[in-house]
């Protein structure tokens, strides 16, 4: 079988990989959109480079963006399949869908470009999706059997184990962290002899669970001591999440004095629902604390749906805390409070994901003084912390380990690095070679590998 990347080739984000088996089975795994980069919209609205009536059937591995963000479009272009998620993936994948295509919209407005679909076009693509449990093995043709297992990366979140031409594969999408609160773990790579793996944090290991809980309780013990006002800018779906659960087992456990926390993301308030739906999907944890508390609501908790609920906050004296789409700080309604309160020492900006190459959350990460959002000027006078253990994300040593196959699964003869910018890649590319002894793939986009 052949394994042909169109996206997440030696970058982040676009993941969208076809397989074509030697029977002539053809399916694609993940159809996302590109993100971060100037030209990333003109990407998104190019035609598939392949013919979208030509695939038996689509597998989209968990519901970010850029796995799934050009999946209605592939459907107004002629796909008529069957397209395989997890349950919750499927719930929330709507909810990404109808949130891009707003944004693209009012992008088309602002920016004359024409989007890549239209809220319209969100509930067809909706209706071909087929929810799914993990591990129940799907038959998609004679030749093509696939099964899902748990990533351990967001809610509903998936790796795919595929069998076809004799052989199995197994395609990551993407491996989440250890300890991550809510989710299960990652369940053991199964026997494979090929494997195509995320890298996001290819080069990199993060702080533990303990550390990474405790620079949260720092920062806001910290806005406190101060009267400053923290930002979290959050992936809305998972991180947001995360960090809420955090937040109410500290806040309920008298660990943090009581302040205003505002969750001011109308995406992450919509997806809140999702988790209350599939409690079964739970960790241990989670599924026992959810029998007496709800996790998403604790003293001192603000939900702001409405435009003018986010404005609101500005005249709320501090100490307070607001968390904040999107995680990158690439649009969304911390762009205002950026612009807020950037410029002064008394507050504090908790970066707590990946920040891709191109975002202004990248600049400032890196260090810039002075930054320009939404026609403005805007300095960095306040303090940027980072936390990288509330990566969704697994580090190398975690990649290393899934690939290694912990369960005593064979080691695989090839890897197929993808998902990650060059540096990661080829540091993983050389531990992989190193302590797994396989023949390591960097493919770039549109080049194929023979499995
Ligand atoms: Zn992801």
């Amino acid at each position: 079988m052949k394994i042909t990347l169109f996206g997440a080739a030696r970058e982040v984000t676009g993941s969208c990989h076809l397989i074509e088996t030697d029977s002539g089975t053809r399916v694609l795994v993940d159809c996302g959109m590109f993100q971060g980069y100037s030209v990333a919209h003109q990407l998104n609205g190019e035609p598939f480079p392949f013919d979208p009536r030509s695939l038996d059937a689509v597998i989209l591995t968990h519901a970010h963006i850029d796995h799934i963000g050009r999946y209605p479009k592939l459907v107004r272009d002629g796909f008529g399949g069957r397209c395989f998620v997890t349950h919750p993936t499927r719930l929330l994948s709507r909810l990404m869908w109808r949130d891009a295509a707003q944004v693209m919209k009012d992008d088309a407005r602002r920016h004359r470009r024409p989007p890549a679909y239209t809220p319209q076009e969100v509930d067809p693509a909706f209706q071909t999706l087929h929810g799914m449990e993990y591990g129940v093995r799907v038959k998609v043709s004679d030749g093509f059997h696939f099964t899902f297992r748990e990533a351990g990366h967001i809610f509903g979140s998936a790796f795919v184990e595929i069998e076809a031409d004799g052989k199995r594969l197994v395609m990551s999408g993407d491996i989440g962290n250890d300890d991550v609160p809510i989710l299960r773990d990652t369940a053991p790579r199964p026997t494979a002899d090929a494997v195509v793996c995320e890298s996001t944090y290819g080069d990199r290991n993060h702080e533990s669970v303990r550390e990474r809980s405790g620079l949260l309780k720092q920062a806001i013990m910290d806005v406190v001591g101060r009267k400053g006002t923290l930002m979290i800018p959050a992936f809305s779906l998972e991180r947001t999440q995360e960090v809420l659960y955090e937040l109410n087992g500290m806040a309920e456990g008298g660990e943090i004095p009581r302040i205003p926390i505002y969750l001011d993301s109308p995406l992450a308030i919509k997806v809140l629902p999702v988790y209350h739906q599939f409690p079964e999907y739970y960790d241990r944890d989670a599924a026992e604390l959810s029998k007496t508390d709800d996790f998403f609501r604790f003293p001192g908790l603000h939900i702001s749906r409405e435009a003018s609920d986010s404005r609101a906050i500005d005249s709320i004296k501090p100490p307070k805390v607001i968390i904040a789409g999107s995680g990158m700080m690439h649009g969304g309604r911390i762009m205002r409070h950026l612009v807020q309160y950037l410029d002064d020492p008394e507050n504090i900006l908790l970066v707590i994901g990946y920040q891709a190459e191109g975002t202004l959350g990248r600049q400032v990460t890196d260090g810039a003084n002075r930054v320009h959002i939404e026609h403005e000027d805007v300095d960095v006078r306040c303090e940027v912390r980072k936390i990288s253990g509330y990566s969704a994300h697994g580090d190398r040593e975690k990649l290393l380990r899934w690939l290694k196959g912990n369960g005593g699964s064979g080691r695989p003869a090839k890897i197929v690095l993808n998902h990650g910018e060059l540096g990661a890649l080829e540091n993983l590319a050389d531990h992989c070679r190193k302590e797994i002894g396989a023949e390591v793939f960097i493919p770039g986009k549109g080049e194929t590998v023979e499995v």
